[in-house]
Formats: structure tokens, C-alpha cells, sequence
């Protein structure tokens, strides 16, 4: 980052896994020792986003959507099954849609930084559709490194995220329609039998929680465990 420029940090939601649990709440002042200025989960926008699903699927006139949400599965869509390009939702994803407000917020001359648990991601910002997207997407092995050479958890007090979002939105990561790429195309492939509705479909098994950005990675059981508890810490505050 350019020393002076004002900086915006988007937080993907699964980063309660990259970080031990007794740094939660020093997250915020950490980032803030890098240089960034708003500092927020994703996941802030998610309200907005249902809205603007809701929206894509009347406007687009259909009984089955696909989220765009996935770099991995909008590849798979474009490159092996063309017919289901139609059932892609016009609505930005989470990231695209907050990385860009963050910019409006803090005007033309920023960075806005989208950290994430998917390398994939930094393909979705170049994607012209997508443009005012992040400048930058750094995965969440990247960001912890970068965290400790400059000190910063030493230096870090517990503060807020400049808005949080409710603790709802990071039951998302819990929930999953298809998981895993084979899932995925086969369900794909029957997209015509499909009972109408919004399907949230993710490359990854288990979904941004089995994302090759993280560090520590545990079993399943034990990551679903680690962001229950992150609402649970949030749950009375958001
Ligand atoms: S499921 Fe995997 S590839 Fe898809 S957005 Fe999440 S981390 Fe990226």
C-alpha cells in the first residue's frame, strides 16, 4: 500500500478460522497498525445482496438461480456447461458488491484490499463486470504473514470493526446447498428437474471453509465449531 493512501479492508467471513481465538478482538486493531482506515466483515453487505438476488431472479425471469458467489463454479459453468449460464444470478457477490462500497466511501484515490480463504477470488475482481472490485485479494495465509512481520498483534488493542454485521450472516458458512466440484456439476446437469429456488453452490468441499487460503486448517467439525463460536461472541453486541 501506498504510505498516505486511504485503505479499506473487506474481511471474507470464515476469518474467525485464520485467527486464534484469543486475537478476535484484536483484529481490528491490527489491521488499523497496517494502515487500514474501515475494516469490516464482508458479510455486512449480505441484507443488501438477498435483496438484490431477489431482484436478479424477477428481473431475469427465473425458477432457478445459481449465486455467482464461486470463481470456481462460474469457471465450470463457462467452460463445460454453457447451458447453465443462464441460471447465473446477476447480483454481485458479497465481496464485489462490499469492496466497491467500501471505495464510494472512502473515494477514487483508495485501495480496497479483499482478504479471503479463496485464491480464486482474485480472478472474480479482474472479470470486467466486476470492476471498482478490490484492488487487491490477499488470502488469509497472506494477510496473517503479513501481520506478523510487521508486529502488528504486539501493538493491537481490542476495538470494534468499523460496522459489524449481524451475527446471522456468518451462519451462511454453515449452511451449505452443494459442496465440491463433482456435486456441483452433477447438480448442474439436472438443473431442468431442480425444484425452483436460489442454490448456493461452492467448489470447495465443504464449501469457503475448506478454502485453500486458510491457515490451521482442522478437521470440518471442528472449523463449523470455531465459527459458532464467533457468533456466539458476537450475538449480543450485533
Ligand atoms: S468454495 Fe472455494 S473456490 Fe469457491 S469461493 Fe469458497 S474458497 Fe473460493
Amino acid at each position: 500500500m501506498v504510505s498516505g493512501t486511504p485503505a479499506a479492508i473487506s474481511l471474507a467471513p470464515s476469518f474467525p478460522l485464520a485467527f486464534a481465538k484469543e486475537r478476535w478482538p484484536l483484529v481490528p486493531g491490527a489491521l488499523a497498525h497496517l494502515g487500514f482506515s474501515i475494516i469490516e466483515p464482508t458479510t455486512v453487505v449480505l441484507p443488501d445482496i438477498m435483496r438484490m438476488r431477489l431482484e436478479s431472479a424477477e428481473q431475469q425471469k427465473a425458477r432457478v438461480q445459481v449465486s455467482s458467489c464461486c470463481p470456481k463454479v462460474v469457471r465450470l459453468i463457462e467452460d463445460s456447461l454453457p447451458e447453465a449460464v443462464p441460471l447465473l444470478s446477476a447480483a454481485p457477490s458479497p465481496a464485489t458488491h462490499h469492496c466497491r462500497d467500501l471505495r464510494k466511501r472512502l473515494g477514487p484515490d483508495c485501495v480496497v484490499v479483499f482478504a479471503t480463504p479463496c485464491p480464486d477470488k482474485a480472478d472474480e475482481a479482474l472479470r470486467p463486470e466486476n470492476s471498482g472490485s478490490a484492488d487487491e485479494v490477499i488470502t488469509f495465509i497472506e494477510l496473517t504473514e503479513w501481520l506478523d512481520q510487521r508486529g502488528a498483534w504486539e501493538k493491537a488493542e481490542a476495538r470494534e470493526f468499523s460496522s459489524q454485521a449481524p451475527y446471522w450472516t456468518y451462519a451462511g458458512l454453515l449452511v451449505l446447498d452443494v459442496s465440491g466440484m463433482d456435486s456441483c456439476r452433477q447438480l448442474l446437469r439436472q438443473s431442468d428437474s431442480l425444484a425452483p429456488g436460489f442454490y448456493e453452490l461452492l467448489g470447495c468441499r465443504h464449501g469457503c471453509v475448506g478454502g485453500p487460503g486458510l491457515p490451521n486448517l482442522n478437521n470440518i467439525g471442528v472449523r463449523g465449531a470455531v465459527i459458532l463460536e464467533y457468533i456466539e461472541s458476537i450475538r449480543h453486541t450485533s
